[in-house]
């Protein structure tokens, strides 16, 4: 006994646009659009942001012939009117193929890191402040030690100049040392 001649089957559906319905703008070229705007991660279920509406919209017709976006409204649904975008319908050129938007989204993050990464520099005063300034913030810990040691030559220097006693151990010219033990004396009551 077989069930499946009684079983009713989906017709199987084209994998092309449904409407025939074009946008009256031009065309849609990916590599004009900014990388993150654009997530072909899943080639079939490609998606960009309208440059009108600026919302998410899928792109139809990945295995046919003409990509178009999808028929899509403005606003958000329930909050906004029921108006259709004019980028619907709209044909997208695929100028860009998959790995080339890939190095371009790499190279745009890595782009903005590294922007973030960059010390700031407080405003100079003077080439002299500058410099200073710029050094400080160019400072490693290795560049750290190799100034101590550069400095630590000066420092043994002047210990040694300041251990060296003068000549004569007592002022010329002035009063001398009251060596006698100050008592307080108390009147007798
Ligand atoms: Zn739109």
């Amino acid at each position: 006994m077989s069930i499946t001649a009684t079983m009713p089957v989906a017709k199987k559906r084209p994998r092309r646009t449904r409407t025939k319905q074009l946008s009256p703008l031009p065309a849609i070229q990916l590599s004009k659009l900014l990388p993150s705007h654009l997530d072909l991660r899943k080639p079939l279920k490609a998606v960009l942001v309208c440059t009108d509406c600026e919302t998410w919209v899928p792109i139809t017709g990945m295995q046919g012939k003409v990509q178009k976006l999808v028929p899509h409204h403005t606003g958000k649904a329930g909050a906004a009117a029921a108006i259709r975008c004019l980028s619907s319908n709209r044909l997208v050129d695929f100028d860009l193929t998959i790995p080339e938007w890939q190095q371009a989204l790499t190279d745009a993050t890595k782009e903005a890191s590294s922007r973030l990464a960059t010390t700031v520099l407080p405003k100079a005063f003077s080439p002299q402040t500058d410099r200073t300034l710029r050094a400080r913030a160019e400072r490693t810990p290795a560049g750290r030690v190799a100034d101590w040691a550069a400095v630590l030559p000066h420092v043994a220097d002047t210990d040694e100049a300041r251990r060296a006693v003068p000549v004569g151990d007592v002022p010329a010219e002035a009063r001398s040392v009251p060596r006698n033990h100050l008592a307080i004396q108390r009147p007798a009551c």
